[in-house]
């Protein structure tokens, strides 16, 4: 099965472990709902990226997948760069002592004050997105009297074979300056005529959870060709090509996405060819992997409660975590597996639908699944959870979100401290105007 991929297995008690630690027991420690993730699994991960793309280029690990401050320190103890999106993943960055120089910023509407921050932290790359975010930039750079690198993100036109809400490289997406109408060239014009920034390159992302390499290949052909013709109007040689993220990973066990490698082989191969053929040289590559890296090593722990079943219908497990600390079910129907951590071996016996405790009909984690007889207590593991969903938590219906751990060798780490009560109360105010003394004194 393909989430056996890190140190998860099942021990002699018939029990999921990972990172040499019963899952059930990890249960009982934390608390439910829990994210576990396999330390050395992203560590392995991170490698794999690494060595697929030494000879061209960095890899920039996508935050947005899972970013926290001890996530930060391991993808720059691990040597690789990164790639966020606002101010707040900067400032999670900054905390956990990442090299600004090694940070990639990209987003569709930066602030004044995100850039602002972005510039005078002195980042590696600021990814510009629009014709605002390149005047504001220029305003930022003279004012404070800084050069600033920039890539320009192009909207290549290509629809990545995923689900529309993660396809971001189409021609009606919302991202980057258009290649097909000549906003990209208008791009690049004015981005050459600011005398505070300097045009390192450019930059795509096609989209997430991609399955199929056509799709990166065809983004990397139409960029190379872009390429040239900015050397044909410029005589400019642009040294950089980033080339986003996207790498599918397997949710379920019949899932067969594409290996680290396969994908980097493809697009230097592309690139490669194109560069020659106009005569350009190979551009440092970068690429930008989230998913890929931190989701295989995420396990959503859940304890199982109620029960409902409806005869000839449907039979309902209910959990206690649900829509608000995974909202992908909800959001893009995504589909899921599951393990009875604690019955990890039993055959299954019934076919289940797993239930958030969300008031939504659609809090459903999991549709029809055959699993062992579920019992009040039983511990439900999900695997490939380590990306965009501890990111996407919420605090729906007033639930706190989850801690997360991660294990590794024997040892459980608290990397993120379960939310409590008292978070969620912290920022809530009741207008002093309301105060029964306010209203007397206001009477008299
Ligand atoms: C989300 C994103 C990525 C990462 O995508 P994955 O599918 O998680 O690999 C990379 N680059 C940019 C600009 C992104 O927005």
């Amino acid at each position: 099965m393909n989430f056996f991929n890190g140190t998860a297995t099942i021990n002699s008690d018939n029990q999921l472990e990972i990172g040499g630690l019963s899952v059930p027991e990890l249960a009982a420690r934390f608390g439910t709902p829990l994210y576990v993730m396999d330390e050395m699994l992203i560590r392995q991960n991170c490698r794999l990226w690494k060595q697929a793309t030494a000879n061209y280029g960095t890899v920039a690990y996508a935050a947005k997948a899972f970013c926290t401050k001890a996530m930060c320190r391991l993808i720059h103890q691990e040597g690789l760069a990164l790639d966020v999106v606002s101010g707040g993943e900067l400032a999670t960055a900054l905390a956990a002592d990442f090299p600004a120089q090694l940070i990639y910023f990209n987003g569709n509407n930066k602030s004044a004050a995100e850039l602002r921050l972005a510039i005078q932290a002195q980042v590696g790359r600021l990814v510009v997105d629009n014709f605002l975010e390149l005047e504001m930039i220029e305003q930022i750079a003279a004012r404070l009297k800084q050069q600033v690198d920039i890539l320009l993100r192009i909207c290549p036109g290509i629809e990545a074979d995923t689900h529309e809400y993660i396809q971001t490289g189409q021609l009606d997406s919302k991202f980057g300056f258009t290649l097909a109408n000549g906003q990209a060239m208008a791009a690049v014009e004015a981005a050459l005529s600011k005398r505070h920034l300097r045009l390192r390159g450019l930059q795509y992302h096609i989209g997430s959870q991609i399955f199929a390499l056509d799709s990166h290949a065809a983004a990397a052909k139409i960029t190379v060709s872009f390429m040239a013709t900015i050397y044909k109007k410029f005589g400019l040689t642009l040294a950089e090509l980033d080339v986003g993220g996207g790498l599918g990973i397997s949710y379920l066990p019949d899932d067969n996405p594409a290996g680290v490698s396969d994908l980097v082989q493809t697009v230097v191969h592309t690139i490669r060819t194109h560069c020659a053929t106009s005569g350009l040289a190979f551009p440092t590559l970068v690429f930008e992997p989230g998913r890929s890296i931190v989701g295989p090593a995420g396990w959503a722990v859940y304890r199982v409660g109620a029960r409902k079943e409806i005869p000839g219908v449907r039979t309902y497990i209910a959990v206690d975590g649900g829509l608000f600390d995974n909202p992908r079910p909800a959001l893009y129907g995504s589909q899921y597996f599951a393990f009875v951590a604690n019955k990890a071996n039993d055959p299954a016996e019934e076919t289940v639908t797993i239930a958030g405790k969300c008031c939504e009909s659609g809090d459903i984690l999991i549709k029809d699944i055959a699993l062992p007889r579920l019992e009040p207590g039983d511990i439900i593991a999900m695997p490939s959870t380590g990306a965009y969903q501890y990111t996407m938590a919420s605090n729906y219906n007033r639930f706190c979100r989850p801690a997360v751990v991660f294990v590794n060798n024997g040892e459980a780490y608290t990397v993120v401290k379960r939310e409590t009560i008292e978070d969620l109360l912290r920022n809530d105010l009741i207008p002093r105007a309301w105060d029964k003394e306010h209203l007397l004194r206001a009477a008299r």
